[in-house]
């Protein structure tokens, strides 16, 4: 499937819910946080349904996040039937419930998941998510790793909140076969964002090139993450550059909300709404297409190519716990 700018579009990214054990503010408003009700909600089928389609429009790879996914009634069976489709399946979790659900991912065939956690220290780590259960992620990624999946941190990177930690999450990667992904801050309905809380991959790469020794990794095709490996570590440490340089030229991916909404960008206001076509019985293809032929060049359409002069506030958008990360 190709949008208007030639882009091959194969990559989709599903919500399961737009609810959430923890209350992260940067992904989710302190004011309006009530949750879809439950009829709102794509069902198993309807999951299933709308993601057969996009397979047979080219998708080969698809991700189940949130809100958080694991907290969504069924996401057991949500896995398995996923599983079915001939995609590689991953997922994104805040890692509370992995142990739960070990077996259903090997049975699924999950080889690699993505595990947020933005600070290693308890008290941070309570502040940022409002939930004292640092030990509990960290005893799951452990878990994760032992298992044998490729374990992916996502460590949101803040001025003023997190920074100091950012060369603690480097050395952990000497340690362990885990690999670091800090994430540019991004602005999102509600999420307080400005430009000065950014902190830039240039920024990070600099307090790196201060301490260590590192060497640049390969990066993979539409991949939105630069890697880079500290000489003879077992893990890998990477940023995404959403804010300081995008990479929409290269973008193949979709999005669906947990209301079934069609979002072909993180920061596009334009929303096509499938389960409701679904629901009366019409076909989705043409409707995904069409969405896609409206896909904007860059950020959504909504964005200033110049950062520091983006205004988040004028920025039309759910917020990002609604959107599905
Ligand atoms: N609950 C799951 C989790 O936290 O991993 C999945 C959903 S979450 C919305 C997906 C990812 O988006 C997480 O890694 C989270 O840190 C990241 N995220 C949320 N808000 C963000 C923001 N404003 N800027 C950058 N990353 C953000
Ligand atoms: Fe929940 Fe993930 Fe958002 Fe934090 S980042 S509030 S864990 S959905």
């Amino acid at each position: 499937m190709k949008d208007q700018f030639h882009r091959v579009h194969d990559y989709l990214r599903i919500s399961l819910t737009d609810s959430c054990n923890f209350r992260c503010s940067y992904c989710m408003p302190e004011e309006n946080i009530s949750c879809m009700p439950q009829k709102h909600l794509m069902q198993v089928e309807e999951i299933e349904s709308i993601a057969k389609t996009f397979v047979k429009l080219g998708v080969n790879k698809i991700r189940l996040t949130g809100g958080e996914p694991l907290v969504r009634k069924g996401a057991d069976q949500i896995i398995k039937t996923l599983a079915q489709l001939p995609v590689e399946l991953s997922l994104t979790t805040n890692g509370v419930y992995v142990d739960k659900f070990i077996d259903t991912f090997k049975q699924a065939g999950i080889r690699s998941l993505n595990v947020s956690i933005d600070s290693l220290q308890p008290s941070r780590f309570f502040q940022l998510t409002k939930r004292a259960v640092l030990d509990k992620v960290w005893n799951n990624i452990l878990l994760l790793q032992k298992e044998g999946f490729h374990v992916k941190l996502n460590v949101v990177a803040m001025k003023g909140i997190n920074e100091d930690e950012i060369l603690d999450f480097i050395q952990l990667t000497q340690k362990h076969p885990l690999h670091v992904r800090f994430i540019e801050f991004m602005p999102f309905s509600g999420n307080k964002w400005e430009y000065q809380k950014v902190i830039k991959a240039q920024e990070m790469l600099q307090l790196v090139k201060d301490s260590y020794d590192f060497i640049k990794l390969r990066d993979e095709k539409h991949a939105t993450a630069k890697k880079y490996k500290l000489y003879n570590a077992p893990g890998t440490f990477a940023f995404i550059t959403t804010m300081s340089a995008p990479f929409c030229v290269d973008c193949n991916r979709m999005r669906i909300t947990a209301d079934g909404k069609m979002k072909n960008c993180l920061f596009g206001k334009e929303e096509t709404d499938l389960l409701g076509a679904l629901r009366k019985g019409e076909k989705l293809e043409h409707l995904i297409q069409n969405s896609l032929n409206r896909k904007h060049a860059f950020m959504g359409g909504q964005f200033n190519k110049e950062l520091k002069n983006t205004q988040a506030t004028t920025i039309e958008n759910r917020s990002m716990v609604k959107i599905g990360g």
